[in-house]
Formats: structure tokens, sequence, C-alpha cells
């Protein structure tokens, strides 16, 4: 019976975060075994929204995430609107785009009306300084390293922990120049795995293709983990594949500091982990580097 905190067999940490929604997701997680949110959504909260929030609507929004985890060490990381593709949202997407996918979404939205980011992250600092819970402020699509400044120089006037998630292989290939602008990274293994291969993660036909042990995907993801361990700096996991606890195990191996997944995915992952020692997920990743395929990948983890 694991009740954690996040740890190899042999005593290595591994911070197991959840990702959330809203309030009640939040309190949810908050009475769990998880040492903080790596991924809390914040579109989500407004997609029935045919205008923008207020600031001072948002701030309402985002202190019922970050006040269950107020009173403690345990951090929450909020990512900025993710608006577009997957997730329309009417006040900000673009509309009649050719390739929403590839259109201006996330941090992209920035680029046309700076205002909409400026307000989020005033409501998140506010938010942040009313309930005193570590804040952590990460943007969603981010392709270059003057996007990662750009985004860090605004986080850190307001006085909040800047990172960047790593979805597009460009920022996988740049992490360690990422890394040098800013705290931390989180890999968002379902958009990552989405641009690798070229293949709609909503497109059921395309599955085998958007599978997150594919092994041009665990590439990246090793050479993000390595940039992370050259830089000192964190970097985690809050796409599906941090749910997945064969996977968890071989993330771990590849150098993965955090794991962030739904509420529910905590337990297994975290006993899962504990079984593994430090070396055994070394090996587990080694083997799933080399394999020829996702099943060949899986099966070769199995059999460490
Ligand atoms: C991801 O792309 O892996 C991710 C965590 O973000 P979302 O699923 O919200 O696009
Ligand atoms: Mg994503």
């Amino acid at each position: 019976h694991w009740e954690g905190p996040g740890r190899t067999a042999d005593g290595h940490a591994v911070k197991l975060l959840a990702n959330v929604a809203d309030a009640a997701s939040a309190e949810t997680a908050a009475q769990g075994p998880v040492s903080g949110v790596g991924l809390f959504r914040t579109e989500l909260s407004f997609l029935d929204r045919e205008t923008e929030p207020t600031v001072e609507e948002q701030t309402a929004v985002y202190a019922g995430v970050l006040e269950p985890f107020a009173g403690g060490d345990r951090h929450v990381v909020v990512r900025t609107l993710d608006a577009g593709s997957d997730k329309p949202i009417a006040f900000a997407t673009h509309p009649d785009e050719e390739n929403p996918a590839l259109g201006v979404r996330g941090l992209r939205l920035s680029f046309t009306d700076h205002g909409l980011l400026d307000r989020q992250l005033d409501a998140i600092a506010a938010a942040a300084h009313a309930s005193g819970t570590p804040t952590w402020v990460m943007a969603p699509m981010v392709a270059t390293v003057e996007e990662a400044r750009d985004f860090a120089g605004a986080v850190r006037d307001r006085g909040l922990v800047p990172g960047v998630m790593v979805e597009v292989p460009s920022a996988a290939l740049l992490a360690d120049r990422i890394l040098a602008e800013v705290d931390f990274l989180s890999i968002g293994t379902n958009d990552l795995t989405q641009y690798t291969m070229a293949a709609d993660r909503l497109c059921s036909d395309l599955a085998h293709l958007t599978d997150p042990w594919q092994p041009a995907v665990l590439q990246l993801i090793a050479m993000t983990a390595a940039a992370g361990e050259r830089a000192g700096k964190p970097v985690g996991v809050c796409g599906e594949a941090a749910a997945d606890p064969l996977l968890a195990c071989v993330l771990v191996g590849l150098g993965i500091t955090s794991l962030s997944m739904a509420s529910a995915a905590v337990r297994p992952v975290g006993a899962r982990l504990a079984t593994a020692t430090s070396e055994q997920c070394r090996e587990m990743a080694r083997a799933a580097l080399e394999a020829a395929s996702p099943a060949a990948a899986r099966e070769a983890a199995r059999s460490v």
C-alpha cells in the first residue's frame, strides 16, 4: 500500500504532481499524496465564455486552485491560456484558420494581443500573492528561445517563477538555450507526440503514431531531460505519458524530475515507481530508446 511521497525503490525522489482544471479538482488533489499541481489548465475555466473574464474574475478562479495548496511547501504550476486547436475559446481563438493545430494558439495569441497575456499574468500574480502558495507559471506552445525570454521577463516582473512547456520539437532541440532563460521545463507529451509524428492527437486511425512510446518522442524527451540535468533545473512531464506506470519508470530513467497526472493515476504510478531502483529505471530507459517500435519499447521496459 503506497502513500507517497514519490520515490524509487532506492530512495531517489520524484515529485508526483496533479493535473487540475478548477477549484474542485484542486481540492481533491490536495487531499492526495501529491507534492503540488504540475498543470493547471486555465483555459478549461473559460470554455463557455463569450467575452474575456475581467482580471478580478480571473483572480477568483485562480485563487480557487491555489488556496487548497496554501500554507505548506507544495507548489502550483499555472499554465497560461492554451486557446485554439482542440480547445477553442470564443474570446481568444482565431477564427477560420486553415490548420488550427499549426495556427495562432497557446502563447502565440500574445503575438497579436499582448494585453490578454498581461491581464492573465496580473490575475495569476494577484491570486498567488493573496494565497501565499508558491506559484510557477508556464506558457504552452513555445517554439523559440526569444518566446521563452519574453515570457520569462513578464513572469519575473510579477515576482513569479517562469517556465515553458516543451510541446513543439523545436523546443526540445533548443532545450539548453531555453533553460538559460527559464527556471523549469514541463514536457507536454500529448502535443509533443502530435507534432513530432505529424499525427493529429484526436485522430483514432493514427493512434499507433500518437503513442508517446514512439522512439522519436522518447529521444526528444531524453534530450530535454539531459539539458535539465546540465542546467541543474527541473524538467517534468505533464502529458498523459506521466500517468502510465511503466512509462513513468522510463521517464525517471531518462532524468525527468517530476510527473504530473490526473489525481486518480498518482497512486498506481507512485506504487510502480517504488518497486524499481534508479538503475533499473535507467536500464528501462536505455532498452526503450533502442527499441524499434512502441510495442517493442513496452516489452523491453517490462522485461527489465
Ligand atoms: C500536452 O500537450 O501534453 C499537455 C499537457 O497539454 P494539453 O493536453 O492541455 O494540450
Ligand atoms: Mg498541449
